[in-house]
Protein backbone atom coordinates (compact mmCIF):
# COMPACT_ATOMS: atom_id res chain seq x y z
CA UNK A 1 0.00 0.00 0.00
CA UNK A 2 2.84 2.51 1.04
CA UNK A 3 4.59 2.04 -2.19
CA UNK A 4 1.08 2.50 -4.25
CA UNK A 5 0.78 5.48 -2.37
CA UNK A 6 4.48 7.15 -2.82
CA UNK A 7 4.10 5.98 -7.15
CA UNK A 8 0.98 8.08 -6.91
CA UNK A 9 2.66 11.01 -5.16
CA UNK A 10 5.36 10.67 -7.68
CA UNK A 11 2.34 10.51 -10.63
CA UNK A 12 0.76 13.88 -9.33
CA UNK A 13 4.11 15.67 -9.30
CA UNK A 14 5.28 14.44 -13.06
CA UNK A 15 1.70 15.76 -14.44
CA UNK A 16 1.97 18.83 -11.97
CA UNK A 17 5.17 19.14 -13.80
CA UNK A 18 3.90 18.42 -17.28
CA UNK A 19 0.88 20.86 -17.22
CA UNK A 20 3.28 23.87 -16.01
CA UNK A 21 5.48 22.96 -18.79
CA UNK A 22 3.43 22.58 -21.49
CA UNK A 23 1.78 26.00 -20.76
CA UNK A 24 5.10 27.79 -20.24
CA UNK A 25 6.49 26.25 -23.57
CA UNK A 26 3.44 27.16 -25.43
CA UNK A 27 2.59 30.62 -24.02
CA UNK A 28 6.28 31.23 -24.25
CA UNK A 29 6.51 33.67 -21.15
CA UNK A 30 4.08 34.06 -18.26
CA UNK A 31 4.48 34.70 -14.33
CA UNK A 32 3.45 31.98 -11.54
CA UNK A 33 0.24 33.60 -10.86
CA UNK A 34 -0.66 32.83 -14.75
CA UNK A 35 0.66 29.37 -14.78
CA UNK A 36 -1.87 28.73 -11.59
CA UNK A 37 -4.73 30.29 -13.23
CA UNK A 38 -4.28 28.31 -16.39
CA UNK A 39 -3.42 24.93 -15.17
CA UNK A 40 -5.89 25.01 -11.85
CA UNK A 41 -3.42 23.85 -9.58
CA UNK A 42 -2.47 25.95 -6.57
CA UNK A 43 -0.25 28.70 -6.38
CA UNK A 44 1.86 26.52 -3.59
CA UNK A 45 1.88 23.38 -5.95
CA UNK A 46 3.16 25.88 -9.25
CA UNK A 47 5.87 27.20 -7.03
CA UNK A 48 6.84 23.54 -5.92
CA UNK A 49 7.70 22.70 -9.55
CA UNK A 50 8.84 26.13 -10.70
CA UNK A 51 11.76 25.68 -8.15
CA UNK A 52 12.48 22.48 -9.20
CA UNK A 53 12.45 23.45 -12.81
CA UNK A 54 14.84 26.47 -12.02
CA UNK A 55 17.06 24.22 -10.05
CA UNK A 56 17.38 21.61 -12.88
CA UNK A 57 17.99 24.41 -15.19
CA UNK A 58 14.89 23.58 -17.45
CA UNK A 59 13.48 27.42 -16.92
CA UNK A 60 14.64 30.69 -16.13
CA UNK A 61 13.32 34.23 -15.09
CA UNK A 62 13.25 36.43 -17.72
CA UNK A 63 11.98 39.91 -16.64
CA UNK A 64 9.26 41.20 -14.36
CA UNK A 65 5.63 42.15 -15.03
CA UNK A 66 4.12 45.20 -13.51
CA UNK A 67 1.04 45.41 -13.21
CA UNK A 68 -0.82 48.68 -12.52
CA UNK A 69 -0.69 49.01 -8.85
CA UNK A 70 0.54 45.60 -7.99
CA UNK A 71 3.61 44.16 -6.63
CA UNK A 72 5.73 43.43 -9.60
CA UNK A 73 5.20 39.82 -10.61
CA UNK A 74 8.29 37.63 -12.18
CA UNK A 75 8.12 36.23 -15.91
CA UNK A 76 8.93 32.73 -16.35
CA UNK A 77 10.34 31.19 -19.59
CA UNK A 78 12.00 27.58 -20.94
CA UNK A 79 15.74 28.32 -20.79
CA UNK A 80 16.63 28.28 -24.37
CA UNK A 81 19.97 27.16 -23.79
CA UNK A 82 18.74 23.77 -21.48
CA UNK A 83 18.59 21.21 -24.54
CA UNK A 84 18.08 21.25 -28.22
CA UNK A 85 15.94 19.64 -30.75
CA UNK A 86 16.37 18.72 -34.21
CA UNK A 87 13.07 18.59 -36.94
CA UNK A 88 14.17 17.24 -40.39
CA UNK A 89 11.57 17.40 -43.13
CA UNK A 90 12.21 14.59 -45.85
CA UNK A 91 10.32 16.11 -48.22
CA UNK A 92 9.53 15.92 -52.12
CA UNK A 93 12.15 18.50 -53.43
CA UNK A 94 14.55 19.12 -50.77
CA UNK A 95 16.00 17.58 -47.41
CA UNK A 96 15.95 20.07 -44.52
CA UNK A 97 17.31 19.62 -41.17
CA UNK A 98 16.89 22.14 -38.73
CA UNK A 99 18.11 22.92 -34.78
CA UNK A 100 15.94 24.24 -32.78
CA UNK A 101 16.47 25.95 -28.97
CA UNK A 102 13.59 25.05 -26.06
CA UNK A 103 11.75 28.01 -27.36
CA UNK A 104 11.56 26.81 -30.86
CA UNK A 105 14.18 29.54 -32.08
CA UNK A 106 16.14 28.26 -34.69
CA UNK A 107 19.91 27.88 -34.05
CA UNK A 108 21.13 26.60 -37.88
CA UNK A 109 19.42 24.48 -40.78
CA UNK A 110 20.76 22.98 -43.68
CA UNK A 111 19.38 22.25 -46.88
CA UNK A 112 20.02 19.52 -49.78
CA UNK A 113 18.44 19.48 -53.05
CA UNK A 114 16.36 16.36 -54.29
CA UNK A 115 15.53 15.79 -57.70
CA UNK A 116 11.53 15.81 -57.78
CA UNK A 117 11.10 12.17 -59.38
CA UNK A 118 13.55 10.68 -57.48
CA UNK A 119 13.83 9.92 -53.63
CA UNK A 120 16.56 7.72 -53.53
CA UNK A 121 17.23 6.03 -50.11
CA UNK A 122 20.26 5.99 -49.67
CA UNK A 123 20.98 9.41 -51.25
CA UNK A 124 18.56 11.01 -48.42
CA UNK A 125 19.46 8.87 -45.21
CA UNK A 126 22.67 10.53 -46.57
CA UNK A 127 21.20 14.15 -46.35
CA UNK A 128 19.80 13.33 -43.59
CA UNK A 129 23.08 12.68 -41.70
CA UNK A 130 25.21 15.33 -43.10
CA UNK A 131 22.68 17.93 -41.78
CA UNK A 132 23.01 16.66 -38.14
CA UNK A 133 26.75 17.18 -38.86
CA UNK A 134 25.87 20.41 -40.25
CA UNK A 135 24.00 21.66 -37.89
CA UNK A 136 25.79 20.86 -34.82
CA UNK A 137 28.68 22.99 -36.59
CA UNK A 138 26.57 25.78 -37.13
CA UNK A 139 25.01 26.37 -34.08
CA UNK A 140 28.14 25.39 -31.48
CA UNK A 141 25.84 22.48 -30.14
CA UNK A 142 27.21 19.82 -28.75
CA UNK A 143 25.08 16.58 -29.37
CA UNK A 144 24.35 15.19 -25.66
CA UNK A 145 22.87 18.43 -25.70
CA UNK A 146 20.26 17.37 -27.78
CA UNK A 147 16.65 16.04 -26.91
CA UNK A 148 16.00 14.61 -29.76
CA UNK A 149 14.98 14.65 -33.14
CA UNK A 150 11.55 13.91 -35.33
CA UNK A 151 11.96 13.29 -38.53
CA UNK A 152 8.95 14.21 -41.12
CA UNK A 153 8.30 12.02 -44.35
CA UNK A 154 5.95 11.78 -46.94
CA UNK A 155 4.31 8.39 -46.73
CA UNK A 156 2.34 6.05 -44.29
CA UNK A 157 4.55 5.63 -40.89
CA UNK A 158 4.16 2.08 -39.62
CA UNK A 159 6.06 2.46 -35.98
CA UNK A 160 6.29 -1.00 -35.00
CA UNK A 161 7.54 -3.43 -34.26
CA UNK A 162 10.06 -1.24 -36.19
CA UNK A 163 9.55 1.83 -38.40
CA UNK A 164 8.63 1.73 -41.95
CA UNK A 165 7.74 3.98 -44.35
CA UNK A 166 5.00 3.29 -47.05
CA UNK A 167 5.60 6.09 -49.49
CA UNK A 168 3.46 5.26 -52.29
CA UNK A 169 3.86 8.18 -54.25
CA UNK A 170 7.79 8.56 -52.87
CA UNK A 171 8.68 5.34 -54.12
CA UNK A 172 9.88 4.42 -50.82
CA UNK A 173 8.21 0.47 -49.83
CA UNK A 174 8.46 -0.34 -46.59
CA UNK A 175 11.61 1.89 -45.72
CA UNK A 176 13.02 0.54 -42.80
CA UNK A 177 14.26 5.10 -41.90
CA UNK A 178 15.25 4.17 -38.37
CA UNK A 179 17.58 1.41 -39.09
CA UNK A 180 19.36 2.95 -41.79
CA UNK A 181 19.82 6.18 -39.88
CA UNK A 182 21.59 4.14 -37.16
CA UNK A 183 23.29 1.98 -39.20
CA UNK A 184 25.19 5.67 -40.69
CA UNK A 185 27.66 7.61 -38.49
CA UNK A 186 24.93 9.45 -36.40
CA UNK A 187 26.69 12.09 -34.28
CA UNK A 188 24.87 10.31 -30.86
CA UNK A 189 23.87 7.23 -31.88
CA UNK A 190 21.81 7.20 -28.67
CA UNK A 191 19.55 10.48 -29.71
CA UNK A 192 15.75 9.43 -29.31
CA UNK A 193 14.38 9.14 -33.25
CA UNK A 194 10.75 10.32 -33.75
CA UNK A 195 8.99 9.94 -37.22
CA UNK A 196 5.61 11.11 -38.52
CA UNK A 197 4.16 11.98 -41.54
CA UNK A 198 5.14 15.53 -42.76
CA UNK A 199 1.77 16.89 -43.29
CA UNK A 200 1.35 15.26 -39.49
CA UNK A 201 4.13 17.13 -38.13
CA UNK A 202 3.28 20.63 -40.48
CA UNK A 203 -0.32 20.34 -38.68
CA UNK A 204 1.01 20.39 -35.31
CA UNK A 205 3.33 22.79 -35.73
CA UNK A 206 0.51 25.25 -37.31
CA UNK A 207 -1.71 24.24 -34.65
CA UNK A 208 0.67 25.35 -31.73
CA UNK A 209 2.24 28.16 -33.43
CA UNK A 210 0.76 29.27 -36.00
CA UNK A 211 -2.65 29.83 -38.07
CA UNK A 212 -4.38 27.12 -35.92
CA UNK A 213 -3.97 28.99 -32.40
CA UNK A 214 -6.44 28.47 -30.25
CA UNK A 215 -8.87 26.02 -32.47
CA UNK A 216 -9.13 21.87 -31.68
CA UNK A 217 -10.65 20.92 -34.75
CA UNK A 218 -8.80 21.88 -37.99
CA UNK A 219 -7.51 20.66 -41.35
CA UNK A 220 -4.14 21.72 -41.91
CA UNK A 221 -3.33 20.91 -45.91
CA UNK A 222 0.24 20.45 -46.96
CA UNK A 223 0.13 21.10 -51.09
CA UNK A 224 3.97 20.56 -52.35
CA UNK A 225 4.86 18.07 -55.26
CA UNK A 226 1.45 16.13 -53.94
CA UNK A 227 -1.19 16.54 -51.50
CA UNK A 228 -1.41 16.13 -47.89
CA UNK A 229 -3.77 16.90 -45.01
CA UNK A 230 -3.26 16.68 -40.94
CA UNK A 231 -6.37 16.42 -39.61
CA UNK A 232 -7.01 17.87 -35.67
CA UNK A 233 -9.66 16.31 -33.98
CA UNK A 234 -10.49 17.20 -30.31
CA UNK A 235 -6.58 19.21 -30.07
CA UNK A 236 -5.07 16.04 -31.49
CA UNK A 237 -4.05 14.72 -34.79
CA UNK A 238 -6.49 12.28 -36.70
CA UNK A 239 -4.47 8.81 -37.32
CA UNK A 240 -6.84 6.07 -37.62
CA UNK A 241 -6.33 2.17 -37.95
CA UNK A 242 -3.37 2.15 -38.76
CA UNK A 243 -1.73 5.76 -38.96
CA UNK A 244 -2.86 6.69 -42.63
CA UNK A 245 -5.89 8.59 -41.86
CA UNK A 246 -6.17 11.62 -43.75
CA UNK A 247 -4.70 10.66 -47.04
CA UNK A 248 -6.68 13.72 -48.58
CA UNK A 249 -4.27 13.54 -51.85
CA UNK A 250 -5.93 10.25 -52.44
CA UNK A 251 -9.53 11.19 -52.62
CA UNK A 252 -10.86 10.71 -55.92
CA UNK A 253 -11.91 13.98 -57.83
CA UNK A 254 -12.42 13.13 -61.12
CA UNK A 255 -13.91 9.18 -61.64
CA UNK A 256 -11.99 8.28 -64.01
CA UNK A 257 -9.58 11.13 -64.33
CA UNK A 258 -5.92 11.58 -64.90
CA UNK A 259 -3.76 8.26 -63.19
CA UNK A 260 -1.91 9.45 -59.97
CA UNK A 261 1.17 8.45 -58.62
CA UNK A 262 -0.58 5.97 -56.37
CA UNK A 263 -1.48 4.33 -59.57
CA UNK A 264 -5.51 4.77 -59.00
CA UNK A 265 -7.29 7.63 -61.16
CA UNK A 266 -8.73 10.82 -60.72
CA UNK A 267 -6.85 11.78 -57.20
CA UNK A 268 -7.16 15.24 -56.09
CA UNK A 269 -3.19 15.23 -56.00
CA UNK A 270 -3.58 14.39 -59.80
CA UNK A 271 -4.76 17.57 -60.72
CA UNK A 272 -3.98 19.90 -57.44
CA UNK A 273 -0.27 19.02 -56.62
CA UNK A 274 2.87 20.95 -57.92
CA UNK A 275 3.88 18.32 -60.20
CA UNK A 276 0.23 17.43 -61.60
CA UNK A 277 -0.50 21.29 -62.25
CA UNK A 278 3.30 21.03 -64.89
CA UNK A 279 1.83 17.66 -65.78
CA UNK A 280 -1.41 19.84 -67.24
CA UNK A 281 -0.02 22.58 -68.52
CA UNK A 282 2.60 20.75 -70.26
CA UNK A 283 4.22 23.36 -71.87
CA UNK A 284 8.61 23.49 -71.80
CA UNK A 285 9.50 25.75 -69.09
CA UNK A 286 12.73 27.57 -68.56
CA UNK A 287 13.06 26.58 -64.82
CA UNK A 288 15.00 23.54 -63.51
CA UNK A 289 13.00 22.91 -60.92
CA UNK A 290 9.13 22.37 -59.26
CA UNK A 291 9.06 24.87 -57.51
CA UNK A 292 11.02 27.79 -59.53
CA UNK A 293 8.48 26.25 -62.50
CA UNK A 294 5.54 26.46 -60.49
CA UNK A 295 6.30 30.44 -59.89
CA UNK A 296 6.85 30.76 -63.71
CA UNK A 297 3.50 29.07 -64.32
CA UNK A 298 1.92 31.52 -62.04
CA UNK A 299 3.57 34.01 -63.63
CA UNK A 300 2.67 33.36 -67.20
CA UNK A 301 -0.82 33.19 -66.22
CA UNK A 302 -0.62 37.24 -66.30
CA UNK A 303 -0.50 37.03 -69.86
CA UNK A 304 -1.37 33.50 -71.14
CA UNK A 305 -4.85 32.40 -71.13
CA UNK A 306 -3.80 28.54 -71.26
CA UNK A 307 -2.17 28.95 -67.83
CA UNK A 308 -4.47 31.10 -66.55
CA UNK A 309 -6.74 28.34 -67.39
CA UNK A 310 -4.77 25.34 -65.62
CA UNK A 311 -4.84 27.70 -62.17
CA UNK A 312 -8.58 28.30 -62.64
CA UNK A 313 -9.20 24.60 -62.99
CA UNK A 314 -6.39 24.18 -60.27
CA UNK A 315 -8.67 26.34 -57.42
CA UNK A 316 -11.70 24.32 -58.82
CA UNK A 317 -10.73 21.02 -57.48
CA UNK A 318 -9.01 22.24 -54.54
CA UNK A 319 -12.15 24.32 -53.51
CA UNK A 320 -14.31 21.21 -54.35
CA UNK A 321 -11.66 19.22 -51.94
CA UNK A 322 -12.02 21.48 -48.97
CA UNK A 323 -15.77 21.56 -49.46
CA UNK A 324 -15.86 17.55 -48.76
CA UNK A 325 -13.23 18.37 -46.39
CA UNK A 326 -15.84 20.60 -44.90
CA UNK A 327 -19.04 18.22 -45.52
CA UNK A 328 -16.99 14.92 -43.91
CA UNK A 329 -15.33 16.96 -40.66
CA UNK A 330 -16.75 20.22 -39.95
CA UNK A 331 -13.38 21.70 -39.10
CA UNK A 332 -13.14 25.03 -37.30
CA UNK A 333 -10.29 26.43 -39.79
CA UNK A 334 -9.04 24.76 -42.52
CA UNK A 335 -5.71 25.99 -43.16
CA UNK A 336 -3.49 25.74 -46.80
CA UNK A 337 0.24 25.56 -46.43
CA UNK A 338 3.11 23.80 -47.79
CA UNK A 339 5.45 25.80 -50.65
CA UNK A 340 3.17 25.19 -53.66
CA UNK A 341 0.07 25.90 -51.29
CA UNK A 342 1.33 29.50 -50.32
CA UNK A 343 2.46 29.89 -53.85
CA UNK A 344 -0.71 28.89 -55.00
CA UNK A 345 -2.97 30.46 -52.17
CA UNK A 346 -1.58 34.02 -53.12
CA UNK A 347 -3.79 34.33 -56.60
CA UNK A 348 -6.22 31.62 -56.25
CA UNK A 349 -7.15 31.72 -52.37
CA UNK A 350 -10.56 33.77 -53.53
CA UNK A 351 -11.40 31.47 -56.11
CA UNK A 352 -10.93 28.72 -54.28
CA UNK A 353 -12.63 29.82 -51.14
CA UNK A 354 -15.99 30.25 -53.46
CA UNK A 355 -15.17 27.07 -54.76
CA UNK A 356 -15.51 25.31 -51.29
CA UNK A 357 -18.66 27.07 -50.70
CA UNK A 358 -20.43 25.51 -53.74
CA UNK A 359 -19.11 22.23 -52.77
CA UNK A 360 -20.09 22.19 -49.14
CA UNK A 361 -23.50 22.44 -46.78
CA UNK A 362 -23.98 26.40 -46.00
CA UNK A 363 -24.43 25.62 -41.99
CA UNK A 364 -20.67 23.80 -41.56
CA UNK A 365 -19.30 26.03 -44.46
CA UNK A 366 -20.59 28.89 -42.40
CA UNK A 367 -18.88 27.78 -39.56
CA UNK A 368 -15.31 27.23 -40.76
CA UNK A 369 -12.43 29.82 -42.06
CA UNK A 370 -10.40 28.76 -45.18
CA UNK A 371 -6.53 30.51 -43.97
CA UNK A 372 -2.95 30.51 -45.11
CA UNK A 373 -0.34 28.49 -42.89
CA UNK A 374 1.37 30.83 -40.81
CA UNK A 375 5.14 29.44 -40.72
CA UNK A 376 5.73 29.63 -44.00
CA UNK A 377 6.74 27.10 -46.91
CA UNK A 378 8.89 24.94 -44.59
CA UNK A 379 6.82 24.38 -41.60
CA UNK A 380 7.37 20.67 -41.88
CA UNK A 381 10.55 20.42 -39.48
CA UNK A 382 9.57 22.55 -37.32
CA UNK A 383 6.84 19.95 -36.82
CA UNK A 384 8.94 17.44 -36.25
CA UNK A 385 11.10 18.82 -33.96
CA UNK A 386 7.51 19.23 -31.95
CA UNK A 387 7.41 15.24 -31.53
CA UNK A 388 11.10 15.27 -28.86
CA UNK A 389 9.21 17.88 -27.36
CA UNK A 390 6.47 16.44 -26.59
CA UNK A 391 8.16 13.89 -25.02
CA UNK A 392 10.51 16.30 -22.98
CA UNK A 393 7.28 17.49 -22.15
CA UNK A 394 5.40 14.94 -20.61
CA UNK A 395 8.37 13.99 -18.32
CA UNK A 396 10.08 11.48 -20.57
CA UNK A 397 13.81 10.82 -20.01
CA UNK A 398 16.04 14.09 -20.49
CA UNK A 399 19.11 13.71 -22.57
CA UNK A 400 19.64 10.95 -25.05
CA UNK A 401 18.63 8.38 -22.48
CA UNK A 402 16.16 6.15 -24.73
CA UNK A 403 17.62 4.37 -27.88
CA UNK A 404 14.32 2.71 -28.70
CA UNK A 405 12.74 4.43 -31.60
CA UNK A 406 9.78 6.42 -29.21
CA UNK A 407 6.07 6.27 -30.54
CA UNK A 408 4.31 9.22 -31.31
CA UNK A 409 2.19 9.79 -28.25
CA UNK A 410 -0.90 11.71 -27.76
CA UNK A 411 -0.46 15.31 -26.63
CA UNK A 412 -1.21 14.59 -22.29
CA UNK A 413 -1.79 18.14 -22.13
CA UNK A 414 -3.38 19.47 -24.88
CA UNK A 415 -4.72 22.87 -23.08
CA UNK A 416 -3.66 25.35 -26.60
CA UNK A 417 -3.51 28.77 -25.89
ZN1 LIG B 1 -3.68 8.90 -55.75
Amino acid sequence: MRDRKRVTVRDLRRDNRAAVLWELYLSQQATRQDLSAITGLSAASVTSVIRDLIDEGVVIETGLAEPDGGRPRVHLGMNPDYGYVIGVDVGETRTRVELFDLTMAERAKAEYPLDAYQHDVDVVVEQIVSGFDAVLAGSGVSPDAVLGVGIGVPGIIEQAPEVLVHGQTYGWDAVPLGRLLRARRMPDPGWPLHFDNGAKTMGQAELWFGAGRGTRNAAVILIGSGVGLSLISGGTTYRGATSSGAEFGHITIVTGGRTCRCGSAGCLEAYAGAEAILERYGRPMAAADQEAALAELIEEAGTSPFAATILEETSRYLGAGIGSLINLFNPERVIVGGWAGLMLSGPLLPAIKEAARQHSLRHPFSATSIELGELGPWAVALGAATLPMESFLNGAAGRASAVSTALPSPVRYPSLP
